[in-house]
């Protein structure tokens, strides 16, 4: 029994039918090759879990659901004059919401953005301390806490 849909295809609007798949990222995501019955033609599809609009909350009186593409739209911010691929930003991206996923946040009903902005940073300091630097500026708005700053540049590995 099969218990997937299958998809259309999108050059010819054929049923397709799947010939390959394998999970990544800690099995959070998942990836098919399809086949075209029809026209024979390939194509690729992945999947992952959609987080979207899981409260986080801003301060006291301010809550709002996260935002994939919000959190997207600050790491290509941050990017900005470095090289910094787009297909990266997306990978950064998985990597903050899988380590967010291992910190329970999205579990609960509520939860401090800062959260997020911490995790961000971490990750993005990972890969490249310059860009978790930018990224701290544009989140604070060019004023981060200094506290921050000096851990970002001091200790390589305290985050
Ligand atoms: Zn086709």
């Amino acid at each position: 029994m099969t218990i997937y849909g299958h998809m259309i295809c999108p050059f010819c609007h054929s049923p397709t039918k799947i010939y390959n798949s394998r999970s990544t990222h800690q099995k959070s995501q998942t990836w098919r090759r399809h086949r075209c019955k029809q026209c024979g033609r390939t194509f690729t599809t992945r999947e992952r879990i959609d987080w979207t609009g899981r409260v986080e909350v801003k301060s006291p009186d301010s809550t709002t659901g996260y935002s994939r593409e919000r959190l997207l739209l600050s790491l290509a911010k941050a990017s900005n004059n470095l090289s910094v691929q787009p297909a990266m930003l997306a990978e950064l991206c998985d990597s903050i919401e899988g380590d967010l996923q291992k910190l329970g946040f999205f579990a609960k009903t509520k939860q401090e953005s800062d959260l997020i902005t911490q995790t961000a940073i971490s990750v993005l300091h990972r890969y490249n301390p310059n860009y978790a630097l930018q990224y701290v500026n544009i989140v604070y708005s060019n004023k981060p806490p200094l506290e921050l700053i000096k851990r970002l540049v001091g200790a390589e590995n305290e985050l």
